[in-house]
């Protein structure tokens, strides 16, 4: 497939501050693209780099032109902040996007598409944070552009209207529109992207499908186990067994064998509360990284497994 969005070596300073240090990547046309890292990572540095709003080193270019030659109406761009008229209504917000285009999409169906069509006429500045959030989107949906570059589109909106905006990004996605965004919830960029870049001091640290990520950096699945008991007699279990901040925790524990542990606790008579499956995830993967960028840049790394992993309650 066709590169939509090319970056090359792309480097930025400011002043002192390294905040791009040798980017490089390429979105194919209808992929969603996934950007995470930390603050201060250069996510918008990066997404403000390729849509032409600040001038980098190296080269970038949209559907193999410079950004700043392409033509408006290809492109929706949210950006991180981002502040319409506030007396305007989402309607009139909208509407006025829209006469910027020689032929943009019925308002109305944008204002369907982000879940704003009960609050159209409320004034930007009387809308929820999450609406207000909404109404940005539906603002770069008027022209219905081949690409669309979202900084963290779905900050400050509550869980539903995240799934439904994530619906909404998937619509978008499988009629084959191009998406780069950029979060902080590594439950969207696991739902939504084809592939996540990890962004971390300026680098592009890992990038890969979910999946790919999850089996190279995720580590194993584990179950944890919140007990005062001693544990020393349950070593005869083919796991590693390491100390927890509320028990132990045995290592690559596959959901088969979840069981076997559950006996060894209870033929070895140790008291157990609660037990919790943690299967590695994109969080996982964001941490490792993160961490090993951090450590390698001479920056303590520590965590605890605690912080780590999605979990799964399975017993008591
Ligand atoms: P992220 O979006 O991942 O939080 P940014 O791209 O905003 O990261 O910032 C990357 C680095 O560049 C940070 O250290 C930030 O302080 C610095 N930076 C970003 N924009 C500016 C600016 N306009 N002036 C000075 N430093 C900046």
């Amino acid at each position: 497939m066709d590169a939509v969005l090319r970056a090359e070596d792309v480097r930025r300073e400011y002043g002192e501050t390294v905040a791009l240090d040798g980017v490089s990547l390429s979105v194919a046309a209808g992929e969603v693209f996934a950007l995470v890292g930390p603050n201060g990572a250069g996510k918008t540095t990066l997404v403000r780099a390729l849509t032409g709003t600040t001038a980098v080193d190296g080269a970038v270019s949209l559907f193999d032109s410079s950004p700043d030659a392409v033509e408006n109406a290809r492109l929706g761009v949210l950006p991180q902040s981002f502040s319409p008229p506030a007396r305007l209504s989402a309607r009139e917000l909208l509407d006025y996007y829209a006469g910027l285009y020689d032929d943009p999409r019925d308002i109305e169906s944008v204002l369907d598409d982000v879940g704003m069509t009960d609050s159209a006429d409320t004034r930007y500045e009387d809308l929820s944070g999450g609406q207000q959030r909404r109404t940005c989107v539906g603002a770069t949906l008027v022209n219905d552009p081949d690409l669309l570059v979202l900084d963290e589109p779905t900050t400050g909106i509550d869980p539903a209207g995240r799934r439904a905006l994530w619906r909404l990004l998937e619509g978008l996605a499988a009629g084959g529109t191009t998406i780069l965004l950029t979060t902080h919830y590594m439950a969207e960029a696991e739902r939504l992207a084809d592939r996540v870049g990890l962004l971390a001091d300026g680098q592009l640290a890992a990038v890969g499908s979910p999946t790919d990520l999850v089996a190279e950096y995720g580590g194993r699945s584990r179950l944890e186990i919140e007990t005062d008991a001693d544990t020393t007699s349950l070593d005869g279990l083919d796991h590693t067994i390491d100390p927890h901040p509320t028990g132990i925790v045995v290592g690559d524990v596959s959901a088969t064998e979840i069981g076997t542990v559950v006996d060894a606790l209870e033929r070895n008579a140790i008291d157990y509360g609660e037990l919790a499956w943690r299967q590695p995830d994109l969080e996982d993967v964001y941490l490792t990284v993160t961490d090993e960028s951090r450590s390698r840049d001479g920056i303590d790394g520590d965590r605890s497994l605690a912080e780590t992993g999605r979990t799964t309650e399975v017993a008591q």
